[in-house]
């Protein structure tokens, strides 16, 4: 039985993480601060059912703040996935809770795990907006990082101190660059979980610009396998990898296959383009292939019901 850290264990990536170790046999030590970017009571929602499991145990708290030499002792694995998510809500005066729960609290954690000897591996959520508008689409690990979005600036500076603190220190760290992630428990401010809820309440759908932008959308099971992955493949260490579903969809046809789940016409609403919104991403996942043995499972369809069926349960 191994000794496993989740942070950002009660949000929405984190949760299923947890929920997946846990399964496993695993002993998980969730953290979270609870922050109202979205709904707390959403949060501790989804992680309810995991207190049931005798080897889960939570500490609530901000991870700048927490005692991380003692925290770290015996632990094999930390999967990272506190942070502060969401691109358009990242300008202004917003920013400073991007850089203390992006890039401060990422680089305490490393500062410990430096003397943390029984580590094994720290598991890095990245994620694609470091790309901004790439130029080369399906876009590979090598090309050159252009943000368009403060947040995805944040993510960037956390993943390159993950690289260093790898490279200066042996701390064990892998990123892994999510593209757009969908499924049950998705955050309420994500674009299929807004699209769900207003078709639900029988209100128009909001469209950032022309619904001709491009998504690769991965789903939350393919995630958390590419992550139990990277904690074990041997060669992952020191290395950064796309984490991508399996094809790019125009966001407009995305609507029709919503339309065909639900069995009903939706009404879109078209409003102004946002700013910090790629106009597309597309990941080419052939390293994780080779790597990590990485292959997305489920089909955009297939996800999108089981989407529907959480937010039916959910309001
Ligand atoms: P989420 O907001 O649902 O979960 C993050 C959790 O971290 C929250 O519960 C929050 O309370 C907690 N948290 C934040 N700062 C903290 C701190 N300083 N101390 C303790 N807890 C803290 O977000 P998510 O969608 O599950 O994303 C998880 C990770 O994946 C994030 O790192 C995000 O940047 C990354 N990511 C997500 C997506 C996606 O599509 N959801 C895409 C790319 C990358």
């Amino acid at each position: 039985m191994a000794k496993i850290i989740v942070t950002g264990a009660a949000g929405f990536i984190g949760s299923h993480l947890a929920e997946t170790l846990l399964q496993q046999g695993e002993e998980v030590i969730g953290i979270d601060e609870f922050n109202d970017y979205y709904d707390p009571m959403l949060k501790r929602k989804n992680i309810a059912h995991l207190h049931q499991s005798p080897g889960f145990t939570l500490i609530e708290g901000d991870i700048q703040f927490l005692d991380w030499q003692k925290l770290l002792k015996n632990v094999d694995v930390v999967y990272h996935q506190a942070a502060q998510a969401g691109v358009r809500a990242s300008w202004g005066k917003a920013f400073r809770g991007y850089t203390e729960r992006n890039i401060n609290a990422t680089q305490i954690l490393l500062e410990a795990a430096k003397d943390a000897k029984h580590l094994k591996r720290l598991v890095f959520a990245s994620s694609s907006s470091i790309y901004g508008d790439a130029e080369a689409l399906p876009t590979h690990e090598g090309i050159c990082p252009q943000p368009v979005s403060p947040y995805g600036i944040t993510k960037l500076a956390a993943e390159t101190l993950c690289r260093l603190y790898h490279k200066n220190f042996g701390v064990p760290s892998v990123s892994l660059r999510y593209f757009t992630v969908y499924g049950p428990k998705q955050r309420p401010d994500m674009a299929f979980h807004k699209f769900f809820k207003s078709i639900l309440q029988d209100e128009a759908i909001p469209i950032y610009g022309d619904g001709q932008q491009t998504r690769e959308f991965t789903f939350i099971s393919d995630v958390i396998a590419a992550n139990l992955a990277a904690a074990s493949a041997p060669v992952a260490v020191g290395e950064i990898f796309n984490i991508g579903g399996g094809s790019r969809v125009v966001l407009a046809e995305v609507l029709d296959t919503i339309e065909e789940i639900v069995g009903k016409s939706i009404k879109r609403n078209h409003i102004e383009k946002a700013m910090g919104d790629a106009r597309h991403t597309g990941a080419d996942v052939s390293k994780a292939q080779r790597i990590l043995g990485y292959q997305p499972q489920v089909s955009l369809r297939e996800g999108l019901t089981q989407e529907w069926e959480w937010i039916k349960s959910l309001y």
